[in-house]
């Protein structure tokens, strides 16, 4: 698609992002880091392994509620973008995302890093095998692998080590731009990525409703909601104007 008129912005390979920002706008409330709460959980109830520990009934059933309300929203432009935009590149676009839900997949996005987890996974701590979850684990479930009763959210908790880092610093290392779309800039180690790919030479592009934390790090931000400049930037690319 984008080959034959020429490559006069010399991108070829795009690291993007994704943050809160991108499911805001299909009414997926996230935790939100200013004032650190989850749907009105304090994220030391809900989002730490010791809060498991303490009362599992309490964090399934949290994450059974967030399981069940994702089945009922839909992607926005913001994702059917990137998902047009990794089909079209004349290159390769890998989609890092904080996100746990799977909107970019049911935008038609593939090969999509989750590096926090997906709640429709279930993850069991006997056997180690992930299995594909869409409904509840508070009745404590046998484990589709073992059988055994010991299934937990597929979710990176705050504590533990966010997934496939080594892959994502590998990518950025190969790309020609990073962009980070619809994050606060204020949860590492996902916040320190512009740093890497500054460092590293790579450009950096922020996309984001208003100046995140981290905005003086990029080289350009754009500010607006996701839905609206996430598609303007793919056509730019996708037209060889970037
Ligand atoms: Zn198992």
């Amino acid at each position: 698609m984008g080959g034959m008129n020429g490559k006069s912005n010399g991108i070829r390979n795009i690291v993007v992002l994704t943050g809160a920002g991108v499911s805001a706008e299909s009414g997926i409330d996230t935790f939100r880091a200013s004032d650190g709460l989850w749907e009105q959980h304090r994220v030391e109830d809900v989002a730490t392994p010791e809060a498991f520990e303490r009362d599992p009934d309490l964090v399934q059933r949290f994450y059974d509620m967030r399981r069940e309300a994702v089945q009922t929203k839909d992607p926005n432009p913001a994702h059917f973008a990137l998902a047009k935009l990794q089909r079209e590149l004349d290159g390769n676009l890998l989609i890092v995302t904080q996100n746990i839900d799977d909107l970019h997949e049911r935008a038609g996005a593939e090969d999509v890093l989750h590096m926090h987890g997906e709640i429709l996974n279930a993850w069991c701590t006997s056997c180690d095998v992930r299995s594909r979850w869409t409904g509840t684990l508070i009745e404590r479930p046998a484990c589709p692998e073992c059988g055994d009763a010991a299934l937990r959210p597929d979710i990176v908790w705050f504590g533990e080590m966010p997934y496939r880092m080594d892959e994502i610093f590998d990518a950025i290392r190969e790309a020609d731009l990073f962009v980070s779309i619809g994050t606060s800039g204020a949860v590492y180690p996902a916040a320190g990525f512009v740093r890497d790919a500054k460092s590293l030479g790579v450009a950096t592009l922020e996309l984001n409703l208003e100046r995140s934390q981290g905005s003086h790090w990029f080289d350009e931000s754009r500010l607006g909601p996701a839905g609206t400049i996430v598609p303007e930037w793919v056509q730019e690319i996708l037209d060889n104007k970037g």
